[in-house]
């Protein structure tokens, strides 16, 4: 699937190139071009000028333009021009300092004007400039004609062609390649999170399947012997009361996962009291500490009560609240006995949160994967748990969005350590 964008984004860069060469050449070429006759018709035209006036003047003084305008004269006097020619006012050639330019094809106009023709005999490009020459009534006498071999100036232009030609072959080749690269580069974290994505919806759907399995199995045992009472059947009925509030619990994570990596779930940025929170958290969790004779504790640095505004910062009071929770509700979930003390610390510019427990800790090798969805550690105690591995990727989820740092030290059999720093704002 990523195959074909990459081919058309690769595509798509070749097409715009070879949209804006062509655009670049075309102005290149046309203004070269353009250049080139300007100064050719430049020169030409300097030429003319003073020659005109020549021919006009001895015309006024009855003089014939070709008994006193030697050829040999015009040659030496104009050597840049290829020939240079006298017409009477029919057209008929009088003079001309290049016989060899003969049946030059010329345009008789009111005014002077600029040809390019091609001379087959000579194979030459040449320009012409055809000016007409008139007395004092007003009337043609004749004209006069400048002919340029432009053959050299046109070659450069046929060069200058070539090249773009040949740029033009070579850059969209270029393009072509950088196309794959840079197609490459950029679908690189579309592919990978698509990958995660697949690999998030698989993870999602096996967790799903595991208790739904374990209800319709406890079910059907249940419907094999439609005369047992509700009593006799406490036992899978238990196990289906557990299965469904862990889908519950399950459903309810991935909506948050889902919330929190989508634009809608945005945490919503609010005054709170840190302090509060943990609290509040810590008094809900006391009791089930209690009940598996673990000690939980809590300090807050500094801890008096005007400083209990140092708390408060801004961020979003339910998802801390559920930060503070995963990370509360882990460590008295993972710790047989011992305690679980929970800090907070206003530094300078920033908050510390710590949570250590004397728990079963985590083996090195696993501790980089804590965070992924759907880890859990292969101990026995964790498989008991029942967990989804969803929490603590949940933490980091929130933890970023308060662009705060979430980092976690353990060793097996000792205990855990989650530290959680969040800047003040
Ligand atoms: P779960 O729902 O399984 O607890 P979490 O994402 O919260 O999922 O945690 C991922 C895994 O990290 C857990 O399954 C457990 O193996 C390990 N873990 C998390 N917190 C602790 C802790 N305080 N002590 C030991 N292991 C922990």
């Amino acid at each position: 699937m990523f195959q074909r964008v990459r081919l058309r984004l690769s595509a798509l860069l070749v097409l715009l190139f070879l949209a804006l060469y062509a655009l670049t050449s075309i102005l290149i070429y046309s203004l070269s071009a353009q250049l080139m006759i300007s100064s050719v018709d430049g020169v030409m035209e300097a030429t003319a000028q003073p020659l005109v006036e020549e021919v006009s003047s001895s015309l006024n003084q009855g003089q014939f333009p070709s008994e006193f305008v030697t050829l040999t004269k015009l040659s030496s006097l104009y050597p840049k021009v290829s020939a240079i020619i006298f017409r009477d006012a029919i057209g008929e050639e009088i003079a001309s300092t290049n016989p060899k330019i003969n049946h030059l094809p010329y345009q008789f106009k009111h005014s002077k004007n600029f040809q390019t023709i091609y001379h087959s005999i000579n194979k030459v490009h040449y320009r012409v400039l055809t000016d007409r020459i008139m007395n004092p009534y007003g009337q043609t006498e004749g004209y006069l004609q400048i002919a340029l071999n432009i053959n050299h100036d046109l070659n450069g232009l046929h060069r200058l062609y070539e090249v773009l030609w040949i740029v033009a072959i070579a850059g969209t080749f270029l393009a072509a390649i950088a196309g794959l690269y840079m197609s490459k580069l950029s679908l690189q974290p579309v592919v990978r999170s698509w990958n995660q994505q697949q690999q998030f919806v698989a993870d999602a759907s096996h967790e799903l399947r595991t208790p739904l399995t374990v209800i319709q199995l406890n079910l059907e045992v249940i419907n094999s012997d439609l005369n047992k009472t509700i009593g006799d059947n406490s036992e899978w009925l238990s196990v289906i009361q557990k299965e469904t509030d862990r889908l519950r619990r399950l459903t309810q994570d991935l909506l948050t996962l889902a919330r929190i990596g989508s634009s809608s779930g945005l945490v919503r940025f609010q005054a709170v009291n840190l302090l509060e929170i943990l609290m509040s958290v810590v008094n809900s969790h006391q009791i089930i500490a209690e009940a598996k004779g673990i000690k939980l504790s809590v300090t807050a640095c500094p801890q008096n009560e005007a400083d209990q505004l140092m708390y408060v910062t801004r961020g979003d009071q339910d998802r801390l609240y559920q930060l503070f929770t995963i990370l509360i509700d882990n460590a008295i979930k993972y710790t047989e006995q011992g305690e679980v003390h929970a800090q907070l610390e206003k530094k300078k510019n920033h908050y510390d949160f710590t949570v250590r427990d004397t728990g079963i800790g985590i083996a090195e090798s696993q501790i980089d994967h804590v965070f992924d969805r759907f880890y859990r550690t292969d101990s026995a105690r964790v498989r008991e748990s029942g967990g989804s591995g969803l929490g603590l990727a949940i933490a980091k989820f929130i933890v970023e969005a308060h662009e705060g740092k979430i980092t976690v030290q353990s060793t097996e059999g000792i205990g855990t350590e989650f530290v959680i720093q969040l800047p003040e704002r």
